[in-house]
């Protein structure tokens, strides 16, 4: 038994703002789609941070690049040139098809940057708003990418910003009767993650593309939880061939390190002039060399390959498994982001799962929510998809038969 064992989750209780729901877990390392914790207890992934560690955990090129440049230089600020800044913005700008990319620290942050273009960019035009989002989606937790999504993350913090509005996805007459010259911009996520694993319709993309075209509009898509080989394409606007205007990426960016970015056409990028936005940290060396490292492994070990090879296998097996099941609604996946939504709520299935060893997750109640490393092996997707049908299996069992199954 471990000397530490609930040390740090006192610490913690005691001492960290009262903010998250956690599991009873203390994880102390990472390699691959596995972790461990205090006790030597080793998990399989299939979370992987909420989309962070597509390159498995504390993959030997990404510590490397880490632990080289934190002797080198760790910041500078954005007075300064340096050479990792330089290197990624090259790297990420040709890796997504986008011109230019601004570099922050988290995705909402990204969201933020892409927020301001999208209004200066109302403003020089003379439109009277809205910007538009899609219902269900998730932006991050700032009061504007709050304002764009879900109320149940702005209803306590209200009055919310004003000039936001929001249509159904996949639903092309609701987005045709919404947009007109006054829209500034469309935010949509091509998959939404938090709204459960819900695909944007390729038909739906387009018509995004056209009526934004049509009407001045930016189409703005945030890859930050399907970008960066996820989906089976390095991003995921690669599948339908719609390129928007602004793309913000983060979560898998830096390997597991905090960056994020904005990328941007030429046109989208010019918008924004000196002194318009900036940050202190963003884009810095450390941050910068580690985002380098991680792509040149999504590119290199070629993961967008990876993750459509293996998603289409852990899919089709999801969906032979479960035919005739009345506890799955539906299997959905592009890639390693994969959704199996049940007839009941999931999180007692995240609790059975993660007794047998796997970390899951619930996205909109009900969705079963995939999102191992992409670098998992055949053997971890076999272990994931028998513990996960198992455990819904067990739980499913249970609904209707006790009172807290139901809750
Ligand atoms: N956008 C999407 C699609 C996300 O899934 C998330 C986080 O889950 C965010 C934005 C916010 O990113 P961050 O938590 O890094 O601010």
């Amino acid at each position: 038994m471990s000397k530490t064992k609930g040390m740090f989750q006192k610490m913690e209780n005691d001492h960290h703002f009262d903010i998250y729901k956690r599991y009873s877990l203390t994880l102390v390392k990472g390699s691959g789609s596995l972790v461990w914790d205090e006790q030597g207890n080793e998990y399989l992934d299939a979370l992987a941070g909420i989309a962070v560690n597509n390159v498995g955990h504390c993959h030997p090129k990404v510590t490397e690049a880490i632990r080289e440049q934190a002797g080198k230089l760790i910041h500078i600020s954005n007075l300064y040139y340096s050479e990792p800044q330089s290197r990624l913005a090259e790297l990420l700008t040709g890796m997504s098809g986008m011109d230019r990319a601004f570099f922050c620290n988290s995705g909402a942050e990204a969201n933020e940057a892409a927020l301001k273009i999208a209004r200066k960019h109302g403003n020089l035009k003379g439109k009277k708003g809205p910007i538009l989002s899609m219902d269900n989606c998730f932006h991050g937790r700032t009061f504007g990418t709050i304002a764009m999504g879900k109320a149940k993350y702005s209803k306590s913090f209200e009055p919310m910003p004003s000039g936001f509005d929001r249509v159904p996805v996949n639903d092309l007459n609701a987005l045709e009767s919404a947009m007109n010259e006054d829209t500034i911009a469309l935010f949509l996520e091509p998959i939404l993650g938090e709204g459960g694993v819900v695909p944007v319709d390729t038909a739906y993309l387009k018509k995004a593309r056209e009526l934004c075209d049509k009407y001045e509009a930016l189409l703005i898509f945030d890859e930050i939880q399907c970008g960066l080989g996820r989906t089976g394409a390095v991003y995921a606007w690669m599948h339908s061939g719609v390129k928007p205007d602004i793309l913000t990426t983060a979560k898998a960016l830096g390997g597991g390190f905090p960056i994020g970015a904005t990328l941007a056409t030429e046109a989208a990028a010019s918008i924004l002039s000196h002194g318009e936005h900036g940050t202190t940290y963003g884009g810095n060396p450390l941050a910068c060399a580690a985002a380098v490292a991680a792509l040149n492994v999504i590119r290199d070990e070629d993961l967008a390959g990876q993750a459509r090879i293996k998603g289409e296998y852990m899919v089709k097996e999801l969906r032979e498994r479960t035919e005739g099941w009345d506890t799955v609604k539906e299997v959905r996946g592009t890639g390693l982001m994969i959704g199996v939504e049940l007839t009941f709520k999931g999180a007692p299935v995240v609790e059975k799962m993660l007794e047998k060893g796997v970390l899951s997750n619930c996205a909109s109640d009900t969705v079963m929510r995939l999102l191992p490393p992409l670098v998992i092996r055949q053997e971890e997707m076999d272990r994931l998809l028998d513990v996960l049908l198992d455990s819904i299996r067990e739980c499913g069992s249970l609904v209707g038969e006790t009172p807290q199954a139901e809750q």
